[in-house]
């Protein structure tokens, strides 16, 4: 899969498929004894995305052979549900915070499956625009309303690439300027080139207001580095062959959909634009303080990231 400057995707390939894998990490965390976060919906999506390499999430017996062919993978499964459950949690403290304190308007960059505006216990008054890109929210709000779920917080729909002029469909969706926004970049970095996430930074700081907020999962430059590519490049091989042997079952073929290159760290950046940055948790900090340490045996079994929080004063 070879990833260019204008591609497209539905939520079952490329780029738009990995929302159900993060969506699975949450069905995973939400079924089990003790979990950390809730997010009911998940698993509805799960289910409506026909077949591919998610149904591990759902399907114990396919996750159970895996594990028998590679001693490590249900440990590394583990790992990965550990990691999207504490950064769940993260950013689900990020907002409700954010409303409490006042900001009104969320803007979820690259919502994917997120499905915070109909979970979260939002006060009164909250609009939450999400944007990626068309299919995939629409596959979101057709599962949603096929179960009749309802939003808690107003949801706007905001249909575009986030490499197209996405600041003028936000605001002609209604988003105001001239108010203070809570921003959450999760989940997506990596899928955009260098420039492209400087220019979406510079928007950011464009579109925010005096009082604005952001959080983001920041990776690091050993993130993009060719050594960690390599090691997920074999991760990702080893199951494909696992899945190979099992027979009949095919789990799907997502190739690297990754920019690897250097970055500018977003702290640096954050701090050189006059956010004033107030939370920067390492990964392995943020999973140990939620009782989801990875074991010192596992190598690499979950990214290299930060999670950031900074203000505009
Ligand atoms: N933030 C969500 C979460 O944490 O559950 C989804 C994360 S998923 C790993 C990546 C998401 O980024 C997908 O929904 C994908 O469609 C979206 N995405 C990546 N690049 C994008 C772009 N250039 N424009 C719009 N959406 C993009």
């Amino acid at each position: 899969m070879v990833r260019t400057d204008d591609d497209t995707w539905d939520i079952n390939e490329s780029v738009g498929a990995t929302a159900l894998g993060v969506a699975g990490g949450r069905a995973a965390e939400t079924n089990s004894a003790d979990p950390l976060i809730s997010d009911p919906y998940a698993q509805l999506f799960l289910e409506a995305a026909g077949d591919g390499i998610w149904k591990i999430y759902l399907d114990g017996e396919l996750a159970a052979e895996l594990a028998d062919l590679d001693t490590q993978f249900g440990e590394r499964m583990q790992a990965m549900i550990g990691y999207t459950a504490s950064r769940t949690k993260f950013f689900d403290e990020f907002f409700l915070d954010a409303a409490a304190a006042g900001i009104e308007q969320v803007v979820i960059l690259a919502a994917g499956l997120d499905s915070r505006a109909w979970r979260l216990q939002w006060p009164e008054g909250r609009v939450v625009f999400e944007i990626d890109q068309p299919k995939v929210l629409a596959f979101k709000i057709q599962t949603l309303e096929a179960h009749e779920v309802a939003s808690i917080a107003k949801q706007v729909c905001v249909g575009i690439d986030l490499r197209q002029d996405w600041p003028k469909a936000l605001v002609d969706a209604g988003f105001d300027i001239s108010a203070p926004t809570a921003w959450s970049a999760e989940g997506l970095l990596p899928y955009l080139t260098s420039a492209a996430q400087d220019l979406l930074f510079e928007r950011i700081r464009s579109l925010s207001a005096q009082g604005s907020r952001v959080a983001v999962e920041a990776f690091t430059n050993e993130f993009f580095g060719a050594e960690s590519f390599a090691r997920r490049a074999e991760q990702m091989e080893r199951y494909r062959e696992a899945a190979k042997k099992l027979g009949g079952k095919d789990i799907g073929e997502s190739g690297n959909l990754l920019y690897e290159e250097e970055r500018v760290e977003v702290v640096d950046w954050l701090r050189a634009h006059g956010w004033d940055v107030t939370t920067a948790t390492g990964a392995e900090d943020l999973m140990a303080g939620n009782n989801r340490a990875v074991p010192s045996s596992l190598d690499g079994a979950v990214p290299e990231s930060v999670f950031v929080e900074a203000r505009l004063p």
